[in-house]
């Protein structure tokens, strides 16, 4: 039986780890931390005394490949559907509104009776068409950039789908994105949540599919270094052990780029990274029946997205290079500010946790899709993958998914 070796266990790591099974192949899944999740992690927080994920992970229901690993995994039951309809607050204008995808009515927006977002008219919506075709040089500001809905609906959907700036965002992407989503309809714009937390709708699926299938998973197995002869993986390094690959062994690398430059140093990959930083506030008792919504969208604040939970409220922040060293504290006392503004309360900071994702996805500019696009010099019995490895798709976990799928196909 054909040996698949796979580095990292992060959703990629684990999608390929799966299809590989599923296919009958004999699987070794590596992970260098203690954990296994990568950057869609679930963990007890000490501090807030509740178990939180490290971000909040969002999945519309046009992620097929999402769904059909859940399914595999008998994980569906796990997933909240949530319909595609949010409210905004913008704290400039204290404006409120909201959006509902599902109640689109062309003939009151014509009349002018009715709008999406406050003080616009139908015309402006018009912006949406120039994603039908798209210059893969262009990024999202250079499209749309004019369009009155820019600051309220085209950068918000950036940051959130890209967490990248809208100028520096592939615009080709964010159209692949569109096309799959609002153009189809918007069955396909439902929101997938956990009913918990990802570790329980995906990761402990995962992991309690591989190993009840046989895959051997071993923690805390850094690679360190590939013995590479006539250009085939003949030898992989952890830290205390050393596996003999041969040629008809397939290697899956499922790591960031950074990881995968370190091993092989001679290869081009994006090296820009941004950050996701959230922050988890305990939940105040006089809250808890406050509100209707899950998810609530926030312009011209620091805070992009805050989600209220169960147990607690999250806000994310994306695109948030510029929050790296600022202390926890400042974060949190700028974040429930905003908060508080929006709820109409004045409440004392909760007790908080503020998560920094330093390196959350690669900068998805049109320059990194070309480079991820035009990747050579890797062995001819190892394959890549990872939600940067993919070159239509942003950074997600449908990418991500996709992305170890794909390794199995032929
Ligand atoms: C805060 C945050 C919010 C996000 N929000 C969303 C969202 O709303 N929707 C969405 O779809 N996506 C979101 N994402 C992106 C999504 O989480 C990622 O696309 C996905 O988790 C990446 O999975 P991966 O397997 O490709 O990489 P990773 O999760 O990074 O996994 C790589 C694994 O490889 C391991 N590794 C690295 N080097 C080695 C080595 N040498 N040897 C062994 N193991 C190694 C790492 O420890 C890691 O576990 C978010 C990400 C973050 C950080």
């Amino acid at each position: 039986m054909r040996n698949i070796y796979i580095v990292g266990a992060g959703l990629s790591g684990l999608s390929a780890s799966i299809h590989a099974i599923v296919k009958k192949f004999n699987v070794k899944l590596f992970e260098s931390s203690n954990l296994i999740g990568g950057r869609c992690r679930s963990f007890f927080e000490k501090k807030l005394g509740i178990e939180i994920d490290n971000g909040n992970h969002l999945v519309f229901s046009a992620n097929e490949n999402f769904y059909e690993l859940c399914k595999i995994v008998d994980s569906v039951n796990k997933i909240e559907t949530l319909p595609p309809n949010l409210d905004f607050f913008d704290l400039k204008k204290k404006l409120y509104w909201n959006l509902d995808l599902s109640r689109i009515d062309i003939l009151q927006m014509l009349r002018g009776d009715k709008n999406l977002i406050p003080q616009t008219s139908l015309f402006h919506y018009l912006s949406i068409l120039k994603f039908l075709y798209v210059n893969r040089k262009k990024t999202v500001a250079e499209l749309v950039g004019n369009s009155k809905i820019f600051q309220t609906f085209w950068d918000p959907l950036t940051l959130g789908v890209m967490n990248t700036s809208s100028d520096y965002a592939s615009a080709k992407v964010l159209s692949n994105v569109l096309k799959k989503t609002i153009f189809k309809g918007h069955k396909y714009c439902n929101i997938y949540q956990p009913k918990k937390n990802w570790n329980d709708t995906i990761i402990n699926p995962c992991v309690n599919f591989l190993e009840k299938k046989g895959c051997d998973i071993k923690l805390k197995k850094r690679l360190k270094k590939f013995d590479i002869l006539d250009n085939y993986v003949s030898t992989m390094h952890f830290d205390d052990i050393k596996i003999k690959i041969n040629k008809e062994d397939l290697v899956i690398m499922a790591v960031p780029p950074s990881n995968l430059k370190k091993l092989f140093p001679s290869i081009e990959v994006p090296t820009e990274y941004n950050s996701i930083v959230n922050v988890h506030f305990n939940m105040p008792e006089s809250l808890n029946e406050r509100f209707s919504k899950k998810i609530i969208g926030f312009i011209n604040t620091n805070s992009h997205w805050l989600f209220f939970k169960k147990d607690h409220m999250s806000v994310t922040i994306s695109n948030a290079n510029s929050y790296n060293n600022f202390d926890s504290e400042k974060i949190a006392n700028i974040i429930w500010k905003e908060i508080c503004s929006y709820m109409k309360i004045d409440i004392p900071v909760p007790e908080f946790q503020v998560v920094k994702e330093k390196k959350a996805t690669v900068v998805q500019s049109p320059s990194n899709f070309k480079i991820v696009k035009g990747l050579t010099g890797l062995p001819k019995n190892l394959k890549i993958s990872g939600d940067w490895t993919q070159s239509e798709l942003p950074c997600t976990i449908e990418g991500s998914i996709l992305s170890g799928k794909q390794c199995l196909l032929n």
